[in-house]
């Protein structure tokens, strides 16, 4: 694959011979040069912030929303008063946050972006 050096930044295809991408017609770039793999790198560092981003309000919701619906339980109250009187709902914030830690590690393993150039290497090489 070292030839296939013609890169289309649209879809992350790789061809031999520059021209149009053979599967979405955008104009190939040059991957030889630094600026075209520069530009490569920081389409996926994007897309890869974005979907962190929105991954952490969706861990958010995920944490709180159990929880809320937990107090609406008949008893919920009394029982947390017997068992474990924290002040300041600590313990209901620590449940929020477990919940929350553990669905954005889910998300990480199974709702991370894949890479449009998984063969650029973290020195911004061709492989
Ligand atoms: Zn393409």
């Amino acid at each position: 694959m070292a030839s296939a050096t013609w890169i289309c930044v649209e879809c992350g295809a790789r061809q031999t011979e520059a021209g149009r991408c053979s599967r979405c017609q955008a104009e190939l770039l040059d991957g030889r040069l630094a600026n075209v793999r520069e530009l490569m790198a920081d389409i996926d560092l994007r897309a890869a912030l974005k979907r962190e981003s929105s991954n952490r309000m969706i861990a958010v919701a995920v944490g709180i929303l159990p929880v809320i619906v937990l107090w609406m339980v008949p008893g919920y109250w009394a029982t947390r008063r017997e068992l474990f009187a924290v002040p300041m709902l600590a313990d209901q914030w620590a449940l929020m946050i477990g919940i929350a830690l553990v669905a954005t590690k889910g998300l990480e393993r199974y709702a991370g972006v894949a890479k449009r150039f998984p063969y650029l290497d973290d020195n911004q090489q061709l492989t």
